[in-house]
């Protein structure tokens, strides 16, 4: 499910943004001759995960130079691309001549749509929400995006919108309880094992004559394959959903790629936002490569944010058909690892897509990077890995302070996040965490995925690392919308 933010310049759209994705740091994309970036971010509400679009406005003025010359290519991207559109207005100001022209090319779109009237920080101010009723569009929701208030509203009525009702997508253990008892048990339980039931979400991504349509093609042609197309309000289906044997696997905005390559050249530089969309979506990324060009600054940036955003990689490399004996390919692979620094985590595949080489091998690593990311160590083998290692590997002292370090905790799965906790966190170098990291995986492998280790604060001396208790204090997280 995928929401836009449109409205005129200043009524608050990239403070409403920032409040919905809750502190996450959003993709932003700068469109050259576009008014401003368009972002795009992740919200968590309740048990849905929404993708939401932060248009940087419907801006005829500033296209055009008048009011009057019809929505800006961007928004309209964003709003072709989007299932709810919540046009965003300012309720203090009132309602102006733009605002009324961006609501006739909105409901000219066939969109749903909800107008959040910002900016009604308080109750007292609730009356002003009145003038958006003038649009002719409801429900009208007054927000403040400044204070959090009317967040929850908005979102129901975005959710009530929705064409296709969103799957409900369980979230990674966050609170304390939740925490404790995948942590205690050891086991795959609550949230985490609904997980384990969902599609493992595909985003195929490269650069444009990668080879990117010709993959999805093999892989929804795989003898055995059922494809549902998801239909999404665009006249496209967005997603594809392949069930192979008891697998299945969703395969991220296909309508996306078979666009792009439609169009080619000339929109490379959205193809890359839209890739970074995929990417949001996904669990697994495939970087699809032209094994004749090599790895591309493009390619390497598209790697960073998968790392980035915690999502698994598999490195297709495509076309080997191009490529004249084992020797030549090896050099591939090699170059590759130089060119592609956050992928030395990743497994790269060798295939074609014109003679279906290799689809086997790349599915199998699909599936080995898709379980490695959903991997949950039990808290037993912790305990031995840090007896094994951090215990007699501490990290060494700074600024002549003794770091104690206590206990080592998976706090979540997708990716694989380990919690370490030590009397001063603030002391534990990135270096130490980064040999860690190495550790674990040459123990446990993790191949394919990113792994994270924060280190948390707990005072007093180290103990012996504890199978059942209570996780030591720390903030339960801030409800970031109220
Ligand atoms: P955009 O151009 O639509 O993205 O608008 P911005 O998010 O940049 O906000 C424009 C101005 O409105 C900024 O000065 C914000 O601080 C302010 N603003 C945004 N949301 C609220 C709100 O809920 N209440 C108040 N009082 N001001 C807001
Ligand atoms: P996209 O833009 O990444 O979706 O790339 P396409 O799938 O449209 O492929 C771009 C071009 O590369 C097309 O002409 C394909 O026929 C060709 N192509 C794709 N895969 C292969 C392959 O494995 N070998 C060869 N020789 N050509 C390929």
């Amino acid at each position: 499910m995928i929401f836009a933010l449109v409205g005129r310049p200043n009524v608050g759209k990239s403070t409403l943004f920032n409040r919905l994705v809750g502190g996450r740091p959003a993709l932003v994309h700068d469109t050259p001759g576009l008014t401003r970036d368009r972002r795009y971010g992740e919200v968590e509400y309740g048990r849905f995960r929404l993708d939401l679009i932060d248009t940087g406005g419907l801006d005829p003025e500033a296209e055009k130079g008048v009011i009057g010359a019809g929505t800006s290519r961007h928004a309209r991207l964003a709003v072709a691309e989007c299932d709810v559109v919540v046009m965003v207005i300012d309720a203090v100001a009132g309602l102006t001549p733009l605002d009324h022209e961006i609501a006739s090319e909105l409901r000219k779109s066939g969109r749903p749509i909800v107008v959040a009237a910002n900016k009604v920080d308080s109750i007292r101010r609730e009356v002003l929400a009145g003038d958006a009723f003038g649009l002719g569009i409801e429900p009208v929701i007054p927000v403040s995006a400044i204070h959090g208030r009317g967040i929850d509203d908005l979102l129901d009525a975005v959710l009530e919108r929705a064409p296709v009702p969103p799957v409900p997508t369980p979230m990674p253990a966050e609170t304390d309880a939740e925490t404790e008892a995948t942590i205690g048990s050891g086991q795959e339980t609550g949230p985490e094992a609904a997980r384990e039931e969902r599609p493992v979400r595909i985003a195929l991504v490269g650069k444009p004559n990668a080879g990117k349509s010709s993959i999805l093609n093999r892989l929804v042609g795989t003898e055995r394959a059922l494809v549902h197309d998801e239909p999404g309000t665009t006249t496209d289906p967005v997603d594809t959903l392949l069930e192979i044997g008891d697998r299945t696997y969703l395969l991220v905005d296909t309508a996306g790629i078979r666009r792009r390559s439609r169009h080619g050249e000339d929109i490379e530089k959205l193809s890359v936002a839209l890739a970074r969309r995929q990417i949001e979506r996904a669990d697994v990324v495939v970087l699809v490569i032209d094994a004749a060009e090599g790895a591309s600054e493009q390619d390497a940036r598209l790697c960073g944010d998968a790392h980035e955003a915690g999502r698994a990689v598999v490195i297709a490399v495509n076309k080997s058909d191009l490529v004249r004996g084992a020797t030549a390919l090896r050099e591939i692979h090699k170059k590759l690892r130089d060119e592609l620094h956050f992928a030395g985590f990743a497994e790269a595949i060798t295939v074609s897509a014109l003679s279906g080489d290799g689809m086997d091998d790349l599915f199998s690593a699909i599936d080995r990077a898709a379980a490695e990311h959903r991997r949950r160590i039990s808290t037993a083998e912790l305990n031995r890995f840090f007896a094994d290692v951090c215990e007699t590997h501490p990290p060494p002292p700074q600024k002549s302070r003794a770091v104690h370090i206590h206990y080592l905790t998976q706090a979540r799965a997708a990716p694989p996040t380990f919690v370490l906790w030590a009397n001063h966190p603030e002391l534990v170098s990135d270096s130490y965490r980064r040999f860690l990291i190495n550790q674990l995986r040459a123990r446990y492998g993790l191949r394919g995925t990113p792994v994270r280790i924060t280190v948390r604060a707990r005072r007093g001396h180290p103990k012996k690392p504890q199978r059942q208790g209570r996780p030591p204090n720390r903030p339960r997280p801030r409800n970031r919308r109220r």
